[in-house]
């Protein structure tokens, strides 16, 4: 009987295999994300062009298949026991630069582009606008425009003129113009509406000196080596800041700076970080988030809010 379940089983991905021939099975997922913990995604599968992605959600949508889009991995917690469904990993990642005109330069970027190469690309270019996205690892344009993504006081929307996307719900490709992207802090209108997948943009940033960007990338890249801690799996800062006030200060206050659940600790040095101090699971993670909500609403009245994106199906 089990050999018999065995072997439709392998008839069955077979099939499926037919009609998209490059989807995987059973891939965990900690190792395409920052935070290095998560279960398996049922089905895997890694979109190089946007033709691939198209035909991907296709291909879910035809068998009624949940489906996830993967950037970087660096701003999710994905649940232990995985992803029951296809998880469309973004491997585009082609991108140009153009002159516009004597001040500013644009660049036409996949999707799947990696943030910090395309902080080495404005540097060689001599082109200001991106530093303040040194040191984020792993994270793809994608998902960097999905969140708008920022810091110290600037975000990707200030640099976005255009954003392309295909849309699940009509399955047609449309340009989207900044003001079209509902841009505010950690808010877009690709949260809102899960049925626009990003496949490329158009990014356009000031022409500058070479010294001038290297030297604002060396002050970000100290910063966070100072501020962050970098030297552990995270997924970056788990909860927004609420007005006028930082997690970090909120839950510090807390006394939560150091606490440990299993392998997950709130970072020692940044109060906002969870870290993976080796093999922590999701389970313990939310639990530190649980603690740490519940503590802040408990002195100071204020429901934090996760700014990380917590995967289970
Ligand atoms: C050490 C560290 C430092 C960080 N520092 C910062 C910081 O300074 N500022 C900041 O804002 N963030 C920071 N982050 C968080 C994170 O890097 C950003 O939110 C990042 O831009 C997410 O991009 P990603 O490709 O990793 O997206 P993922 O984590 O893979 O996905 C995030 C969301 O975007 C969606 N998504 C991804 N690609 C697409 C697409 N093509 N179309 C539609 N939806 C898509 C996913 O489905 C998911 O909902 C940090 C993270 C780490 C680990």
């Amino acid at each position: 009987m089990k050999n018999e379940k065995l072997q439709f089983k392998i008839q069955n991905f077979k099939k499926i295999k037919e009609e998209l021939p490059r989807i995987q099975k059973n891939i965990p997922l900690a190792k395409y994300t920052t935070f290095r913990i998560g279960g398996p995604a049922k089905y895997f599968f890694e979109a190089k062009t946007k033709e691939d992605l198209i035909e991907a959600i296709r291909f879910a949508q035809s068998k009624g298949l949940p489906f996830f889009v993967l950037g970087g991995g660096s701003n999710l917690l994905v649940d232990d026991k995985g992803f029951n469904g296809l998880v469309i990993k973004m491997k585009n990642e082609r991108c140009k630069v153009q002159n516009k005109n004597s001040k500013f330069k644009i660049i036409i970027a996949e999707a799947g582009v990696i943030l910090s190469d395309l902080v080495e690309l404005s540097l060689k270019n001599n082109l200001t606008g991106l530093e303040w996205a040194a040191g984020i690892p792993g994270a793809t344009l994608g998902g960097t425009i999905h969140n708008n993504a920022g810091a110290f006081k600037i975000s990707i929307a200030d640099i976005v003129k255009t954003v392309e996307v295909f849309d699940t719900a009509d399955s047609k490709i449309r340009n989207l113009d900044v003001k079209k992207c509902n841009f505010g802090y950690k808010q877009t209108i690709f949260k809102q509406q899960k049925n626009l997948i990003i496949l490329s943009c158009i990014i356009q940033l000031k022409k500058s000196t070479k010294e001038a960007v290297k030297e604002q990338i060396n002050y970000v890249l100290n910063y966070r080596e100072k501020n962050h801690p970098m030297n552990f799996f995270s997924a970056g800062c788990i909860f927004e800041n609420p007005l006028k006030i930082r997690a970090a200060e909120l839950i510090q206050k807390c006394g939560l700076k150091g606490k440990k659940i299993g392998d997950a600790q709130i970072s020692e040095k940044h109060a906002n970080f969870i870290v993976n101090l080796g093999s922590a699971s999701s389970k313990d993670v939310l639990e530190l988030i649980n603690l740490a909500k519940e503590k802040v609403k408990d002195k100071f009245g204020i429901e934090l809010k996760k700014e990380i994106q917590v995967i289970n199906t």
